[in-house]
């Protein structure tokens, strides 16, 4: 079979493992489905991907799927993926949450978060106590962060400004990793073009689109 041919098999198969609610089924299919379609093929790259997606919001991970939708919406910017990205995400780029304090939340756990484990050999926790004090200092700081009258009044751009320069002093667990910040020159793209739409020319905003907060399980 050519590529295609056994791309849209699986693409078929996947579909119909989702109609029949065995979405952890279909995600397997699908995943081989978008392995077979080479990247010069945007259309059928972005309609896989669009429906990766789907079967991971079934599964409920929600981060991957954002990932997945975020790239299907950017290989075509008039279809079905772009309207459904841009209804389920929020000025991060992230699932949108109930309130928008819980967004800032997410972002900002986010981005504490992989800040940490970035450093971490693995990128991962060592341990359940490692994970659980990690968690609650940066909970800290998101108390005294948002009790803060300024904090209200900041714009999505600035606020995760904010959240990358907060540097909390977490206790040493275990060996550390050398790989460190590749983060930098993001940070500037930040500061400049946070709401102005983003320089891929995909019309979205910086921050929903190639700027937009990556969950740790994206890491
Ligand atoms: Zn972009």
């Amino acid at each position: 079979m050519a590529s295609g041919g056994k791309s849209a098999f699986y693409l078929r198969k996947g579909l119909r493992e989702l109609s029949r609610h065995n979405p952890s089924r279909a995600l397997a299919f699908i995943r081989q489905a978008v392995e077979q379609i080479p990247p010069s093929c945007e259309q059928e790259l972005s309609k896989a991907l669009y429906w990766l997606s789907i079967a991971l919001l079934r599964l409920d991970q929600r981060d991957l799927a954002v990932k997945s939708l975020a790239n299907a919406q950017k290989l075509r910017h008039q279809s079905f993926a772009r309207k459904f990205y841009v209804r389920h995400v929020n000025q991060y780029g992230m699932i949108k949450r109930p309130t928008a304090e819980l967004d800032d939340l997410y972002a900002f756990t986010s981005i504490q978060l992989s800040s940490y484990l970035i450093k971490r050999l693995s990128h991962r926790f060592g341990s359940e106590v490692e994970h659980s004090t990690v968690l609650k200092l940066i909970l800290e700081a998101w108390k005294q962060l948002s009790k803060s009258e300024e904090f209200s009044s900041l714009e999505c751009g600035e606020k995760l400004l904010l959240f990358k320069k907060i540097k909390i002093d977490f206790p040493i667990f275990g060996a550390y990793s050398t790989t460190l910040r590749f983060r930098d020159r993001q940070d500037m793209a930040y500061s400049r073009n946070s709401v102005s739409a983003c320089s891929c020319g995909s019309g979205l905003s910086y921050t929903q689109c190639c700027g937009r907060v990556r969950s740790i399980s994206e890491l």
